[in-house]
């Protein structure tokens, strides 16, 4: 890694090295379809992901217990850990002396929008690449629950978007996260490069109590996706007008404005 460019140029994707890694499991549909389309566009693709599901592990690594990795079969892996786990056991271990070109995390079974992008593992991993100086893309398709996914979109849009990507001259860090929205493929508006969206109100707690009386909490429930605008830019609102969202994430979280802000008032 030469820590001093501040890009990466475009990538030649057939003579490429993709690692694939998700965060729902080796066994998902999600990370199989994912693998399928990285091996459409090189030949070199290597599969490291958690043995189990992962999804909310958000950044978290293990430091506290011994990984362990089983081999699933050629270049396929599953680690006892989080998806950042598996990146790092991927790029320090597993794939030997070459490094990969591109990580793709996912696809996820449903979306990562907004606040998500602060909890998701399928996000982390791609982050974790971009630490490590790699391209690194989150896809995920978002569902309703009780719906089936509808995969084929992501199957239909992925490839060509990938190839596009790999085009790019990527800055050092940024990641790229990629949201399908829940329709069929037919039905799907357009590709949009989208901002990081807000939603009006955060998870809710709901209080329940078991059959001791004994009250339990609950994160999470369904909720409206709230748009603030109307066309504005957001991954929430693209998707829900029925696009694919493409959103750069920077990975270093300081903000300038306030930063020149304070230096001003510290004087
Ligand atoms: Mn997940």
């Amino acid at each position: 890694m030469s820590g001093a460019a501040t890009s990466l140029g475009p990538l030649d994707l057939r003579r490429a090295r993709i690692l694939v890694t998700n965060d729902d499991g080796i066994g998902a549909q999600g990370i199989r379809l994912l693998a399928k389309i990285a091996r459409s566009l090189c030949k070199d693709v290597w599969v490291v992901a958690p043995e189990n599901e992962q999804s909310a592990a958000s950044h978290s690594l293990t430091v506290r217990a011994p990984l362990r990795v089983a081999r699933h079969g050629p270049r396929r892996f599953a680690v006892n850990g989080t998806p950042t786990d598996c990146v790092m056991l991927a790029v320090g271990q597993l794939l030997g002396d070459r490094m990969p070109d591109l990580v793709l995390s996912g696809i996820n079974h449903g979306g990562n929008l907004a606040e998500d992008i602060s909890y998701s593992g399928t996000v982390a991993a791609a982050s974790q690449a971009t630490f490590m100086g790699i391209r690194g893309v989150a896809l995920s398709q978002i569902s309703r629950p009780q719906h089936p996914v509808k995969w084929s979109t992501a199957e239909h849009y992925a490839p060509d978007l990938l190839r596009r990507l790999a085009r790019q001259d990527w800055k050092r860090d940024v990641m790229i996260n990629v949201n399908f929205p829940d329709r069929i493929a037919s039905a799907i508006s357009g590709i949009e490069i989208t901002n990081q969206g807000r939603r009006r109100q955060i998870e809710r707690v709901t209080e329940s109590f078991d059959p001791f009386g004994e009250p339990y909490y609950w994160i999470g429930s369904p909720r409206a996706e709230g748009s603030t605008r109307r066309a504005s830019v957001s991954d929430i609102d693209a998707t829900a007008r029925g696009a694919v969202s493409v959103t750069p994430l920077n990975l270093n979280l300081t903000d300038r404005a306030t930063a020149a802000k304070l230096r001003w008032s510290f004087r």
